[in-house]
């Protein structure tokens, strides 16, 4: 059977190296845009347009440092990152992970790099009882363009690339700079700014408080509940803006602030451009339909999408899916009934953008994934090291990072110690 990852992140090359352990059933082929493996941790310090012509994939920013503790990082069967001082590690070391990855594991011989998917679209065989995939992609080196057929196609394309900027009565009439953090890179650019930052989630906090050190002040602006953590003097949280007239930000409570920039850290559109509407793959909001245990196209079950959790540990998660999706693939797992899984896939959230967003519930649904798979739950330090390290960014969000999470013999107790 031929097998079509779309994306060389770290789900592409976790799907890769799953399916590649069974090389006997499969032939591998993955499609990646850009020319390195590694996807959003191939930092690019230009913003805009990439050498391959397409907008930038990557949203890091130059002094990122992970939110997670880097061992619960780690792939469950590669666990070679471990912190020194502090758990927290830089975009080069996780790419630099990824990459050795992929070498341990032999995956480059899979990867078609500078490859653009550009359509995927199902094809009925033999009276209608197989489906196939036709996949369009592109060399965007020659600009060539060829037709593919698979039998499985997995889509590791990522959620973290196209920019979500919400509509602000008044924001024409700014006259300062206006960036979402898909484009920040650097704080000094900020040097003595007044600066308003829109979103308290993950980006939202890291970049504001990384502001701090440059900018004269930081308005953190967000509708959320009141963050409870210490923060750093020249950061302020507010309401959210209700709008805006030239350099004055009007906030939701009446208090109004003169900026020099506004940042916003929206988050992302999940999108799949590729996808012909016959795939039967809607997305409303971030909201990806019908989709089984967050992957599976209820549809055409010989289609995942691996990466489109959030508020998850996310490398983990991507060895458990794919594994899965194996052991469905290799006729170890029976998927429910088409109705139970329609069931599975309804919006269970108030808010569409929240439908894939597992928080507390990650460890129960991997864990579901290995049962009905028949494979190894994940070693419980990930869940323990998890509660242990939210609950202390949550208290410390200003000095988090510095700290070392520390796995006990047992795989399971952890402990937090600050060097
Ligand atoms: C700023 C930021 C900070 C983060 N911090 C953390 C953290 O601390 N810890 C953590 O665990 N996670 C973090 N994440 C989450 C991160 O997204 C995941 O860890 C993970 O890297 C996602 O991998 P992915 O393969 O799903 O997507 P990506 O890394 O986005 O990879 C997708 C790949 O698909 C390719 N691609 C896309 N479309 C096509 C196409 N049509 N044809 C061919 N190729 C295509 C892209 O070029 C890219 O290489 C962070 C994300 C961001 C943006």
């Amino acid at each position: 059977m031929r097998i079509c990852v779309i994306g060389g992140g770290a789900a592409g090359l976790c799907a890769l190296r799953n399916f590649a352990a069974n090389l006997n059933n499969f032939e591998l082929v993955a499609f990646e845009k850009t020319e390195k493996v590694g996807g959003t941790w191939v930092y690019n310090e230009k913003t805009g347009l990439d050498s391959n012509g397409l907008p930038i994939h990557s949203s890091m920013y130059r002094d990122l440092r992970t939110n997670l503790p880097c061992e619960i990082m780690n792939f469950p069967d590669y666990r070679k990152m471990k912190g020194d001082k502090f758990s927290t590690a830089t975009h080069q070391q996780i790419l630099s992970y990824l990459q050795n990855y992929a070498q341990h594991f032999q995956l480059y011989q899979y990867i078609q790099f500078n490859t653009l998917v550009e359509h995927v679209k199902p094809e009925f065989k033999d009276d209608d009882s197989k489906t196939v995939w036709k996949v369009q992609i592109k060399n965007l080196k020659t600009n060539q363009i060829f037709h593919e057929e698979f039998d499985g196609i997995i889509v590791c394309t990522g959620q973290y690339y196209q920019p979500n900027v919400p509509k602000i009565p008044g924001i024409e009439t700014f006259p300062g700079t206006i960036l979402h953090s898909h484009s920040y890179r650097r704080p000094e650019d900020f040097t003595s700014k007044l600066i308003v930052v829109l979103g308290a989630s993950s980006s939202g906090i890291d970049i504001g408080i990384e502001l701090c050190a440059h900018a004269d002040h930081v308005y953190l602006s967000h509708h959320g509940e009141r963050l409870v953590s210490i923060l750093p003097p020249q950061l302020t949280q507010v309401m959210e803006i209700s709008r805006i007239e030239k350099n004055k930000i009007h906030f939701a409570d009446g208090n109004s602030v003169q900026v020099d920039a506004i940042i916003y850290c929206t988050g992302y559109l999940i999108t799949f451009p590729f996808l012909d509407p016959s795939c039967g793959i809607t997305v409303d909001n971030n909201y990806v339909y019908p989709i089984y245990k967050h992957m599976i196209n209820i549809n055409y079950p010989t289609m995942c999408i691996l990466g489109i959790n959030n508020k998850v540990v996310p490398f983990p998660m991507f060895h458990m899916k794919a594994q899965y999706f194996l052991a469905y693939f290799k006729g170890e797992l029976i998927l429910p009934a088409k109705n139970e899984m329609m069931e599975d896939s309804k919006l269970k959230t108030e808010k569409k953008r929240h439908a894939h967003a597992l928080a507390e519930q990650q460890w129960s649904f991997n864990n579901s994934l290995a049962k009905a798979g028949g494979f190894n739950p994940l070693p419980p330090f990930y869940e323990t090291g998890y509660k242990a390290w939210w609950s202390l960014r949550k208290s410390n969000l200003w000095h988090y990072k510095d700290y070392k999470l520390i796995i006990a013999d047992d795989n399971k107790s952890v402990d937090i110690s600050l060097e």
